[in-house]
């Protein structure tokens, strides 16, 4: 098995965002501004691509207001090679709204999501007060044809996409919340997505905000430090820095992709 290349595709960032909200039961300097960044995931090898998480619209950007939309997806994955509508996997580690919104840009992928997760956004819940601001009805409306048609696979537990790349349901911040873990030539990479927004949850021990089960989000951080063959190897969801630790991806993307291992 070719190792595989994991890029860090940054497609939307919000500036006007504070550490209040970013920290489970606030933190002590909550005033201080704490941007964030949108990503999507590529794991790319000669036999293989496997694209982790379908960001949100442009559409979806101008109704929910505050967030610059950089540039879509689909485009910077074609200045790495990657032709959207040829790719073959893509593995969605949530359901909430900047995770899910171009699943119909990868008309040839199969879409890969733990059932749990589904089973409760489609479920009695999503709809109730703060559940219905983190998702996208129409989102839940197409995937729902995707479930019926076959496209959409509910998955339950550990799988393998193909060798090289599994998916690890941890919950925490959503009841069937997955990381994805990748055989580079560095060694695992863990994408945590969502399991840790910002390298300070994982590196202080301190849950996001959002919270569908606390001892789980504790528990995720263990389990991904224990898969992640180095503590750099883990990527968190949201966090700026990724930009600044890593090279870009190729000369025209900066700003927009890094190369990860
Ligand atoms: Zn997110």
């Amino acid at each position: 098995m070719t190792p595989f290349a994991v890029y860090a595709i940054r497609y939307a960032h919000r500036e006007a965002s504070l550490r209040g909200e970013h920290f489970y039961r606030g933190d002590v300097r909550a005033a201080d501004p704490y941007p964030i960044d949108y990503f999507v995931w590529a794991a790319v090898s000669p036999e293989a691509t496997v694209i982790v998480d379908a960001g949100f619209t442009p559409e979806t950007a101008k109704r929910r207001g505050n967030r610059d939309y950089l540039q879509s997806p689909m485009d910077t994955l074609r200045q790495l090679g990657v032709e959207a509508g040829a790719v073959e996997h893509l593995v969605i580690t949530h359901l909430h709204y900047d995770h899910v919104g171009h699943v119909r840009d990868f008309p040839a992928a199969q879409v890969l999501v733990q059932r749990s997760e589904y089973e409760f956004w489609t479920g009695p819940f999503a709809m109730r007060g703060e559940y219905g601001h983190l998702h996208e009805r129409e989102d839940m409306v197409y995937l729902r044809e995707q479930v019926a048609s076959g496209r959409l696979r509910l998955i339950d537990g550990d799988f393998t996409v193909v060798p090289g790349v599994t998916l690890h349901p941890l919950g925490g911040h959503t009841q069937g919340l997955q990381v994805v873990r990748v055989t580079t030539a560095a060694g695992h990479v863990v994408v945590a997505s969502d399991a840790s927004h910002f390298y300070e949850n994982i590196g202080s021990d301190r849950p996001y905000s959002i919270v569908d089960h606390l001892p789980s989000m504790y528990r995720a951080f263990d389990r991904i430090r224990e898969m992640a063959d180095a503590e750099e190897l883990i990527i968190p969801g949201h966090d700026p820095a990724v930009l600044k630790r890593f090279p870009a991806a190729a000369p025209g993307l900066a700003g927009l992709a890094v190369r990860v291992a």
